[in-house]
């Protein structure tokens, strides 16, 4: 046992961090089968595995990590899938140190088993040779089902719906699937065509993804129970953006994460000169936050040509809530941090261009109702930052469209609907909802997880009753 533990956590290749700041490739570059071996011969293979109750819905990590020490590649990818359904995707953007690997017992010592970089690794090995048998569906029961939205939560209650037997649409608003993987995530941490073939595996086994499809706008929900579906799943995300209600915060210049980052990623401003997507390319980027949103867009900023790329958070380093691989991928990159820093007031130009951030420096106080301890501002503080674009990464709320065109759906005071827990059923016979819709802005697993749930809960009515 003491051997195994000697064996160090094998790195993750990666690109140059200044060749990849100015690139939208992929970020790591993958491990090899001899790598990845190697890696899993650091388990310990625990009979109470810790890893299992840290993961949201539990896979069992010891059993694949022990089927790749064996080089069973293709079993390995058979196990994962028996709880996740989208192991390319968690391996990469999962909050992997707050979970799994946070509480792994190798991790007491020495670095964690690398759990991750192994789920990535037998995803993409699948995904390259194609061996694993595909998954068999049930006898067809008969029922229609409608899936609202196609991001984590919507893409999980597709594929178990499909597979237990029953027919599937899945309603997009955009005109590519995906929601936040897709329109959020940018390329250089998630490729497109890793999810894009996810969504490709749901159409062969016979769900009708049908993008361009605003329900509660083109169709209402009484519509579709009308056309005969008899059952509807909400995946509808919170992608409303927050603003700070700061001076000056509407001059030119000055946009919502979700917009920049859907300028770069869904309508391909990253691909320029093949796309011609309007979007500001700043030569010095402030953006406001401490999350992967934030994460995100100052690197894709750097990668879009800005000289800085400066990030402005509240608290201070211990509390961000990023993933600790962004954070610390965003530091070598280059990308400045100025903790500790809130903004007060923006300055324009004479034609209404932002050039400037006026703010306060904040020290922390009591814990605030997060348990995060609140910043408050130091007197006499003030300073000025030059920039000409500024990117707001603070938050965002409820989707609106669906929830308030649709009566009788019981919401709470943010606009989330109000959805049980543990099933995902909502105030409306025939209806469940889960994702960020119901938690507000959480991660990818968890959304995949409520997903879960609800398709188990939507089987048993459509087999047993409400
Ligand atoms: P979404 O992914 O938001 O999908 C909702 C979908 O519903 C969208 O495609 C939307 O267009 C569609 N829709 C909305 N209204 C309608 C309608 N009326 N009709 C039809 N379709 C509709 N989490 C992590 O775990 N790790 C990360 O590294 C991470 N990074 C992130 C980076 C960014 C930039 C963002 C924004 C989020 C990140 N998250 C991360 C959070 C994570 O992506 C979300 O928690 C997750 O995507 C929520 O999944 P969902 O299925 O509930 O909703
Ligand atoms: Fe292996 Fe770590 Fe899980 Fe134990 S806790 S089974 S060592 S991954």
């Amino acid at each position: 046992m003491a051997k195994k533990e000697k064996i160090p956590r094998q790195p993750m290749p990666e690109q140059e961090a200044k060749v990849r700041a100015r690139n939208f490739d992929e970020v790591p570059t993958g491990q090899s089968p001899e790598t990845a071996m190697k890696e899993a011969e650091r388990c310990l293979q625990c009979k109470k595995p810790a890893c299992v109750e840290g993961c949201p819905v539990g896979v069992d990590i010891p059993g694949f990590i022990g089927l790749v020490k064996d080089g069973k590649f293709t079993e390995a990818i058979s196990k994962i899938w028996e709880k996740n359904s989208l192991p390319a995707v968690c391996g990469r953007v999962c909050p992997q140190e707050l979970q799994c690997e946070g509480v792994c017992i190798v991790g007491k010592k020495d670095q964690p088993v690398a759990i991750g970089n192994l789920e990535r690794f037998v995803a993409d090995y699948e995904r390259k040779n194609r061996l694993a048998p595909t998954p068999e569906k049930a006898p067809a029961t008969g029922k229609k089902v409608a899936v609202v939205g196609s991001g984590p939560s919507g893409l999980t209650v597709a594929a178990d719906m499909i597979l237990k037997g029953h027919e599937v649409t899945l309603f997009e608003a955009f005109h590519k699937p995906g929601g936040v993987l897709v329109y959020g995530i940018p390329e250089f941490r998630l490729p497109k065509e890793i999810v894009f073939s996810e969504v490709d595996g749901l159409s062969a086994l016979g769900v009708d993804v049908q993008c361009n499809s605003v329900v509660g706008r083109t169709v209402s929900l009484d519509e579709l129970f009308e056309q005969g579906y008899d059952a509807i799943y909400l995946g509808v995300g919170a992608g409303l953006p927050t603003f700070l209600n700061v001076p000056g915060e509407n001059l030119i210049g000055i946009m919502s994460a979700n917009e920049y980052l859907t300028r770069s990623n869904l309508m391909k401003a990253y691909r320029f000169p093949e796309y011609d997507t309007p979007i500001i390319r700043g030569k010095k980027v402030i953006t406001l936050g401490g999350g992967n949103v934030a994460m995100d867009s100052a690197r894709t900023a750097l990668r879009l040509g800005a000289d800085e790329s400066i990030i402005v958070y509240r608290r201070s380093k211990t509390e961000l809530p990023a993933r600790a691989a962004e954070v610390h991928h965003a530091e070598e990159e280059g990308v400045q941090f100025h903790f500790l820093t809130a903004p007060t007031k923006f300055i324009g130009d004479e034609k209404g261009r932002v050039i400037a951030m006026e703010g306060l420096k904040m020290e922390l106080g009591e814990p605030d109702d997060s348990g995060r301890r609140r910043p408050v501002p130091i007197e006499g503080s003030e300073f000025t930052i030059d920039c000409d674009l500024v990117i707001i990464a603070v938050g965002a709320g409820a989707n609106p469209l669906l929830t308030q065109s649709t009566e009788g759906l019981d919401l709470n005071k943010w606009g989330y609907i109000n959805a049980d827990l543990e099933t995902g059923k909502t105030s409306l016979r025939g209806v469940w909802a889960g994702g960020d819709i119901v938690t507000g802005a959480a991660t990818v697993i968890l959304a995949m997880g409520a997903g879960r749930a609800a398709a188990d809960s939507m089987h048993d009515y459509l087999t047993r009753g409400w």
